[in-house]
């Protein structure tokens, strides 16, 4: 077995495939869509510590959490995984062990919702501890910012100060990326997968736009806090080329209605004036309307 190799080009993959899902892998992509020399390596398994058939050291760990945003990481950014079941001998907690000393690096996947995930690698076994049977792992600074290199450091020491302020920083960057991820799913899930103003229907076109800004901090990434929308209608919203009104009525700027040209102003932007906007199923989904109503009012001072 390449183990190093297939992990080197397993991020790679996981890379390229994380700019099309927007971060969100399903469980079908992670079973089926990965394969090394013409052979599919599945990366996700019935347990939580999957080792794929042919390997000796897992290629993934998986936690389910309690909500979109738990990402089950502490605040120093350690993951504490616990063991399958109580004996430390079982294959897959030795697994676990080997990586630990071999410095192996592992993904961990995060189910959000069932069969949707998210991916963090590399993660690597900082200490095993057979004792409480459970591992303590950790995004490793040195490489999560840049592609993994298999050449590994001597170092082991991972209690510095300056490595824990650096990793605090990488935490809070990559949960900062989780939760852009997860508000992107549950809002596009919520709106079917389409566009609130003109149901276009192609998730690489479409956004979960904030109503209260991100920049503001009551700008949360929740559903009541987004909208569906496609690029282009995103980009009139956020220029109050767009409003939405509190009872859910779209509005075009003046100027922009009284302005004559091609299709797209036409049919694209002036057609949707006095529509209603398409709400999601769920009544409990539906955009907050005092949100609405002070974004409402940006549009109109515009
Ligand atoms: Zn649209």
């Amino acid at each position: 077995m390449f183990d190093n190799e297939i992990r080197t080009s397993l991020f790679l993959w996981l890379k390229q495939r994380e700019a099309q899902n927007g971060g969100i892998f399903s469980r079908d992509e992670l079973v089926n869509d990965f394969s090394f020399n013409h052979q599919r390596i599945t990366l996700i398994g019935p347990t939580g510590i999957w080792i794929p058939k042919g390997f000796q050291i897992p290629i993934s760990i998986t936690t389910t959490t309690n909500g979109p945003y738990d990402d089950g990481l502490s605040a120093d950014g350690i993951l504490i995984y616990k063991y399958r079941g109580s004996n430390p001998n079982h294959r897959e907690n030795l697994g676990l062990n080997t990586a630990f000393l071999s410095r192996t690096p592992l993904v961990y996947f995060n189910a959000i919702s069932p069969g949707k995930y998210q991916a963090v690698w590399p993660l690597f076994i900082m200490r095993n501890d057979p004792m409480n049977l459970q591992i303590e792992a950790a995004i490793d600074p040195a490489y999560s910012q840049q592609q993994y290199l298999p050449a590994i450091p001597e170092t082991t020491e991972y209690n510095n100060e300056s490595i824990l302020s650096i990793r605090k920083y990488i935490t809070s960057i990559t949960r900062q990326r989780q939760h852009q991820a997860a508000f992107r799913e549950f809002v596009l899930e919520a709106y079917d997968r389409s566009c609130t103003l003109c149901r276009l229907q192609h998730p690489e076109l479409l956004d979960a736009a904030h109503i209260t800004p991100d920049s503001d901090e009551r700008g949360l990434p929740i559903v009541t806090n987004g909208l569906s929308l496609c690029k282009i209608h995103h980009a009139a919203y956020d220029k109050n080329i767009i409003g939405i009104s509190p009872d859910y009525q779209i509005k075009i700027r003046q100027d922009i209605l009284e302005e004559v040209d091609g299709p797209m102003l036409k049919y694209g932007l002036q057609s949707f004036e006095g529509n209603k906007i398409i709400l999601p199923k769920k009544s409990r989904e539906w955009p907050d309307r005092d949100r609405l109503a002070e974004r409402y009012e940006l549009f109109h001072s515009a």
